[in-house]
């Protein structure tokens, strides 16, 4: 068997459900250490203590002056779904695909990495400059991998996430904020009401309307924004009392040139036009890691005409550019590090869900391609 499927495999027998990611660092931290190259651990503040979700990263360095590639992806999945027809961590293999939890999500990409690591550090004379290879945790749910990296200074000048997408190259993301509106009234007597009382849930009804009435800014390829009222909470089920306050919440995807206070702005012309000045607090929702912002990148980026460029000497075939609707670590690359970031990784099917798959060729095309870019990027 190829070593880069083996390795494939090896992962996919090891759990590393988001909150479990130990097991499969120290596999990537073994692997590396193998190619004489130094593991990195880095934990985020709250695993700190436990020490059970790191991310981990490593440098081949050519020892010649150059620049520095980032290929990243996260050994974190989701939790097994239910469902499943075999053994989610057991590789079953048939007809050229291999399922297993991981197998598309992305622990193909990461065999990837290894593979072309591997390569490299026994051929330090096909480059010049820095292979950076990053493993996060915690992609899945908050991302606190790749925030923690980011604050511990990581860089780089151009960086591959090897996340699995295997039919087009992303080069644009949406981004994403969530934002709580409180809609203040006045409580009364119902029996009174509505000679006295202000019911809030009525004002924030009106609000809701409004603000998935707004516009948003347009791009060219990733279109444009969407507002989303997903969460309204608000009055007393057992109490004859008019309801004093309603929250809701909003979800926002945003294209580049709209950020968190171009968002407030707009949801306080929203609070305006239906007269509730003075009677709303608007705010983002708390979270522990940054929210994510938009980027895209040109595609006549030499990082995408490269990867594109060699995705035809592999595969003989075009691989098209793409914008994604949704977020992921990508953002925190292109936006936080400003590093120029394509996606693109051997993909499958099932993602998130029972008898998950990936394609074994894919895994074996998709570590050539990115070989072929590191040489031509860092020649
Ligand atoms: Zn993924």
């Amino acid at each position: 068997m190829d070593r880069i499927i083996k390795r494939w495999h090896e992962m996919i027998r090891i759990n590393s459900v988001n909150g479990h990611e130990v097991n499969l660092a120290d596999y990537i931290a073994k692997e590396l250490r193998a190619m004489n190259l130094e593991p990195h651990y880095s934990y985020f503040p709250e695993d700190a203590e436990e020490k059970v979700r790191p991310s981990v990263w490593t440098m081949l360095d050519s020892g010649k002056p150059g620049k520095t590639l980032m290929l990243i992806g996260h050994i974190d999945t989701v939790g097994v779904a239910n469902g499943w027809d075999s053994d989610p961590f057991t590789p079953v293999e048939a007809d050229g695909r291999t399922h297993g939890l991981g197998a598309m999500d992305m622990k193909g990409g990461l065999a990837g990495i290894l593979e072309t690591l591997d390569y490299y550090a026994q051929h330090k004379d096909e480059f010049t400059g820095v292979i950076e290879a990053c493993f996060v945790s915690d992609e899945e749910v908050l991302s606190k991998g790749t925030y923690q990296l980011v604050e511990e200074g990581i860089t780089a000048d151009m960086a591959i996430m090897a996340e699995c997408r295997y039919d087009n190259v992303a080069i644009g993301f949406r981004g994403r904020y969530v934002f709580i509106a409180d809609v203040r009234g006045k409580a009364a007597q119902t029996s009174r009401y509505p000679d006295v009382g202000e019911n809030a849930i009525i004002l924030a009804g009106k609000l809701a309307a409004a603000i998935e009435a707004l516009p948003t800014a347009t791009h060219p390829n990733l279109k444009h924004g969407t507002w989303c009222v997903r969460h309204i909470e608000g009055g007393n089920p057992g109490m004859l009392v008019v309801p004093e306050v309603c929250t809701i919440q909003i979800d926002r995807f945003v294209v580049p040139g709209e950020d968190e206070r171009s968002c407030i702005a707009q949801i306080m012309e929203a609070v305006a036009s239906v007269g509730l000045e003075g009677k709303v607090d608007v705010r983002l929702k708390p979270r522990n890691s940054p929210y994510m912002q938009s980027f895209a990148l040109e595609p006549d980026h030499p990082l995408v005409t490269t990867l594109r460029e060699k995705f035809k000497e592999v595969t003989g075939e075009e691989v098209p550019v793409a914008y994604d609707p949704s977020v992921c670590d990508s953002n925190i690359l292109a936006v936080s590090l400003g590093i120029p970031t394509v996606t693109f990784g051997p993909s499958g099917g099932g993602m998130h869900a029972a008898n998950e798959y990936g394609y074994d060729w894919q895994v074996k095309n998709a570590a050539e391609v990115y070989k072929r870019t590191v040489a031509e990027l860092l020649k």
